[in-house]
């Protein structure tokens, strides 16, 4: 019971001595060390780590047992292993500075598009969709959420509308001037067109997609941004957030995510991607199983 006590009446020392630099200090860290679990889950960090594990078992090893020329070998090894693990992983660290780098501040300053108009405009894109599946008439749209985007609207031809159903069709429609790129959507009003998009890197993107697919796909691995596709060899519609794509969605599932998504939140819905279950959940997507 004493140490009980005393325990506590350490801990309670221990407490006042915390300082708000400290408590800042150990929130950044925590901050760092969910990022750094999430790269873990999202890339092939966790057999860098067990090849890094290993390295460090078989130092110690070779230490034990007195293996001189393996000790030194190794030791070399992990002395190289920070510079290896910098270049190993430069594409997750430059996307995560550029996340950082690109919040965006000015959406402070800007209105927010009212419920019904982004509404409406993922009722005009739902209809636009519809179509261009059925016709096989290729396209990329891009919604911007937090991240600033303003870097990609540059790439493109900025232009400032509301979103109809018959202005997308028109866009993307084969050979228009401004079919070939993305489109991008900026509080519910479309803003550019024929915008380059960053390509991603991953190596778990089918065969069967090409540089449209590709191009959603690295959008989303580096911004929030909820990019929707329609491919022009298949008419299969596709959605990508947070670098997981899905292929094969009906009209109706674009707009329930669509509205998931876009739309303020009233309640907490499932479906939202980066929470809990739902049709974006990490893991049943493309980048997870490669379907
Ligand atoms: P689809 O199923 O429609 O054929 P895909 O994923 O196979 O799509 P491609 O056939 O390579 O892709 O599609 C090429 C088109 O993708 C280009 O005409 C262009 O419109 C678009 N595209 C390619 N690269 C980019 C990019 N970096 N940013 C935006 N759009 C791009
Ligand atoms: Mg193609």
């Amino acid at each position: 019971m004493t140490s009980v006590l005393q325990y506590i009446v350490t801990t309670m020392e221990y407490l006042r001595l915390v300082t708000v630099s400290d408590l800042i200090d150990i929130a950044i860290l925590s901050y760092l060390i969910y990022k750094c679990i999430g790269i873990f889950q999202r890339t092939n960090a966790a057999k860098v780590a067990k090849a890094l594990l290993l390295i460090i078992v078989a130092l110690w090893l070779s230490y034990q047992f007195n293996l001189n020329a393996m000790n030194y070998i190794l030791n070399k090894a992990v002395e190289l292993g920070l510079l290896a693990v910098v270049i190993i992983f430069q594409p997750e660290i430059r996307r995560f500075l550029e996340r950082i780098g690109s919040n965006n501040v000015s959406r402070f300053f800007r209105n927010e598009a009212p419920v019904s108009e982004l509404e409406e405009t993922i009722k005009e894109t739902v209809e636009a969709y519809g179509e261009m599946s059925k016709n096989r008439v290729g396209a990329l749209m891009v919604f911007e959420r937090d991240t600033d985007l303003s870097n990609i609207i540059s790439s493109g031809t900025a232009f400032q509308s509301t979103v109809s159903s018959e202005l997308i069709k028109n866009i993307f429609f084969p050979n228009a001037p401004l079919h070939d790129g993305a489109v991008v959507v900026r509080e519910g009003k479309i803003v550019a067109a024929a915008c380059m998009l960053p390509m991603s890197e991953s190596m778990n993107l089918s065969k069967e997609l090409g540089m449209r697919h590709r191009a959603g796909l690295g959008m989303s691995e580096r911004s929030d941004a909820v990019v929707a596709i329609v491919s022009e060899e298949t008419g299969a519609i596709s959605m990508v957030i947070h670098g997981n794509l899905r292929r094969h969605l009906s009209p109706e599932t674009l707009g329930r995510v669509l509205r998931n998504e876009l739309l303020p939140r009233q309640e907490e819905t499932p479906s939202r991607f980066h929470r809990g279950p739902g049709l974006f959940r990490q893991g049943r997507s493309e980048k997870g199983e490669n379907q």
